[in-house]
């Protein structure tokens, strides 16, 4: 379920905040009022900036995702998100075309790792095969003598 977040100081009802990425949390200061609220985002693996990608625009709408715990934001004009800085294995600010090639490389040695396991899974099976045979053939030399 997504929920739209509102102001909750009495009087106000506001729904269109300022956000400021501090320590892995969310800032978001009410247009209206000026009260602050800190969502936690460490979960997420890139940094949301104040302004919008688009249309460069500073105040949001917020959308929380109350099952997936997850924060969304859309510019009050134009509903695009906010712009975004990726954080890379080893914390550094990446843009989002290199941490889709991280991703991509990442995603290239898991197979690598699969197709290897693979590999000796099936050798394995042939040593199995070639043992089995080796015993009835035994077996079999066995029994008729
Ligand atoms: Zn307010
Ligand atoms: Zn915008």
């Amino acid at each position: 379920m997504i929920r739209t977040v509102v102001c909750k100081k009495d009087g106000c009802s506001g729904n269109e905040f300022y956000i400021v990425t501090e320590d892995n949390k969310l800032k978001l200061t009410c247009k209206d009022c000026g009260s602050v609220y800190y969502y936690d985002v460490s979960y997420y693996d890139f940094i949301m900036l104040s302004n919008c990608e688009k249309c460069n625009n500073d105040t949001f709408k917020v959308f929380s995702d109350v099952e997936k715990d997850g924060l969304y934001a859309k510019c009050t004009k134009c509903g695009c998100p906010p712009e975004k800085v990726f954080i890379d294995d080893e914390g550094t600010q990446v843009s989002y075309e290199v941490k889709l090639l991280n991703d991509i490389k990442q995603l290239m040695n898991q197979i690598d790792q699969r197709v290897c396991n693979l590999e000796m899974k099936v050798e394995g099976l042939e040593k199995g095969q070639e043992l089995l045979e080796e015993s009835l053939a035994y077996i079999n030399k066995y029994m008729s003598e």
